[in-house]
């Protein structure tokens, strides 16, 4: 049932009609500036307004199922589709259909940036893209590249810094490389044998494994397990190197030869590293472009109307992750504070905490922050957290709560946020932030706690149970996604480290299960992102955090990206702009 939605949602976003040849659509924004015709007849097409599409029309007597399956990837679901649609609605033959970009499969991705941008290449390190020339001048910016080539337009700021430009205008002519780490899965499984993505794909009587032959410098457990298993706990990250290792015939996971093939067995990918066209690559796919129907449009002067809900990881007798006295309880409450500050002064928004350390919500300008095991949840009445799961769900209780009285007071729901904000304690090797969403797959069913700490809250009595619709699920993880993509911008901003490989993440892997963390599972508000801010267990970044300054940049990386959320720009606006008008 949810692949039929999801497929539904991808078909019927599927198609613009052009029209007959001759009528096409001639507002300005969707004239064509370029358009190259593909060897099978289909014509890839950039648009004034920068937008990219696969034109084409259908084959005689072909279906909307059929067409569809040729060129999105929705073919597992056809049949259902078209039950749902109550068969198949007849195209025109002689009319053109245009496709857009992010919703074509792989194969046709590559084909139509092939044929727009004939001097891209892809080279090991990532895309090179020559900017165009429109006249002599460009009209690309650093957003259509970030939306082309990574599927998130937010991703301008770190290819901005990638490419150490301090100019936000482009050139024609000039050369901006996409990182691999940041391109569309599509895009990335084009680079070449050099690249640190490159796999090929092979089987035995054991199964189907992709291959990867390791670099100078690469170690299987950063270079394979973390990369294409998507594994970041060390007891998993190192019993996945010695899997690996045996699977592959390397009889010592610390003297492997530069180029040996390295086998990953496909039940250990990522999805997105299966190859394209794998049953469980295009459901993925498919739920990335099902969420990406739903973008926040809300726009905020100064967070005005808005309502952020802050939440300190752990707190109490739980002190979460503990790194040689470093307690993660302490120092994200710390930053959620600091947050606090910044939004209460600098911004119009409601700033709401789950957990409060004494009588009031002070910051402390010390670095190494003294111990303390008082933090409680600010649920009525509040629980002192003494049960670390306690506590946890009786802060979506909370944040239900409140999200309910902002909108039952006629506020618009998508002017709720809510973070809540982490430290990890991961592999040893791994720095920077990441940040969990809720993975619409893995929100179904209904839920709600029983038991006397429960019941005698009021949060709890308002709403004891919780379910969610697959749209509700589908828009939260759309929302979240783009909230996610916000504020790790604003960490590539200020040169905060964010994690290399797949720094959102729509579930926690770990012990061969996958779930959504409870916080954000049961959790009311659309827009709701988990932060680790940085890994405990990595010394640099446990001595960063230390630091009051470190934690300063954070609290202002996370206002930053909500406040660009909101379309609202901190210093200079002209891509914030762009990201309003897209
Ligand atoms: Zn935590």
């Amino acid at each position: 049932m949810r692949q039929t939605l999801v497929a539904l949602v991808a078909v019927l976003s599927c198609l613009f009609v052009v029209g007959p040849p001759g009528s096409a659509d001639n507002s300005e924004a969707s004239r064509a500036a370029l358009r190259v015709h593909l060897p099978d007849g289909t014509v890839a097409v950039l648009t004034e307004g920068q937008n990219l599409f696969l034109e084409a029309s259908p084959r005689r007597g072909e279906g909307l199922l059929s067409f569809n399956r040729r060129f999105c990837s929705t073919e597992d679901a056809a049949t259902q589709v078209a039950a749902e649609n109550g068969g198949s609605e007849r195209l025109k033959a002689g009319i053109r259909y245009r496709v857009p970009f992010a919703v074509l499969n792989s194969d046709y991705q590559v084909q139509v940036v092939r044929a727009l941008f004939e001097d891209d290449r892809a080279v090991a390190e990532g895309w090179q893209h020559r900017v165009h020339s429109a006249n002599g001048q460009s009209r690309e910016s650093l957003w259509h590249l970030a939306e082309w080539f990574t599927g998130q337009g937010e991703n301008y700021g770190a290819i901005r810094k990638n490419n150490r430009l301090t100019d936000d205008d482009l050139t024609p002519g000039q050369v901006i490389l996409i990182p691999a780490n940041l391109l569309r899965p599509s895009l990335r499984s084009a680079l070449p044998p050099g690249s640190p993505y490159h796999l090929e794909y092979g089987a035995d009587q054991k199964g189907e494994f992709a291959i990867y032959r390791l670099k100078p410098g690469e170690a299987l457990y950063s270079s394979v397990v973390v990369r294409f298993t998507g594994r970041v706990f060390a007891e998993d990250v190192n019993a996945l190197a010695q899997e690996v290792a045996a699977g592959s015939g390397i009889p010592d996971v610390t003297d492997i030869a530069i180029g040996y093939e390295v086998r990953i067995p496909f039940k250990l990918l990522l999805p997105e590293y299966l190859p394209a066209g794998h049953p469980e690559r295009q459901a993925y796919e498919q739920g990335l472009m099902a969420s990406a129907q739903f973008s926040n449009v809300v726009r905020a002067s100064r967070l005005s109307g808005v309502t952020v809900v802050l939440d300190a990881g752990h707190g109490g007798k739980d002190v979460g992750a503990s790194v040689s006295g470093v307690w993660e309880s302490l120092y994200v409450y710390d930053i959620m504070v600091r947050a606090m500050r910044i939004l209460e002064t600098n911004t119009a928004a409601t700033v709401i905490a789950t957990t409060q350390d004494g009588s009031a919500h002070s910051v402390i300008e010390r670095d190494q922050l003294p111990y303390s095991k008082s933090h409680r949840v600010l649920s009525t009445p509040n629980y002192q957290i003494e049960d670390s799961r306690i506590g946890v769900h009786l802060r979506w209780y909370l944040a239900n709560s409140i999200y309910r009285q902002a909108v039952e007071q006629g506020g618009d729901p998508d002017k709720v946020v809510f973070v809540s904000i982490h430290a990890d304690s991961l592999h040893s090797s791994l720095r920077g932030a990441m940040v969990y969403i809720p993975g619409a797959r893995y929100r179904t069913g209904t839920y709600g706690k029983s038991g006397a700490v429960y019941a005698s809250r009021r949060e709890v009595k308002e709403r004891p149970q919780v379910s969610y619709s697959n749209r509700e699920r589908v828009k939260s993880e759309g929302l979240s996604r783009e909230l996610a993509a916000n504020i790790l911008g604003a960490f590539h901003e200020r040169s905060l480290a964010v994690h290399p490989d797949k720094p959102v993440r729509e579930k926690v892997i770990r012990k061969r299960r996958a779930w959504v963390p409870a916080v954000l599972r049961y959790n009311a508000i659309p827009a709701e992102v988990l932060l680790e801010v940085c890994n405990l267990a990595n010394s640099q970044d446990r001595r960063l955090m230390q630091t009051m300054a470190y934690r300063q940049q954070v609290a202002a990386a996370i206002v930053s990206g909500i406040l660009s959320y909101y379309g609202q720009a901190e210093g200079d606006g002209e891509y914030r702009v762009s990201a309003a008008s897209r």
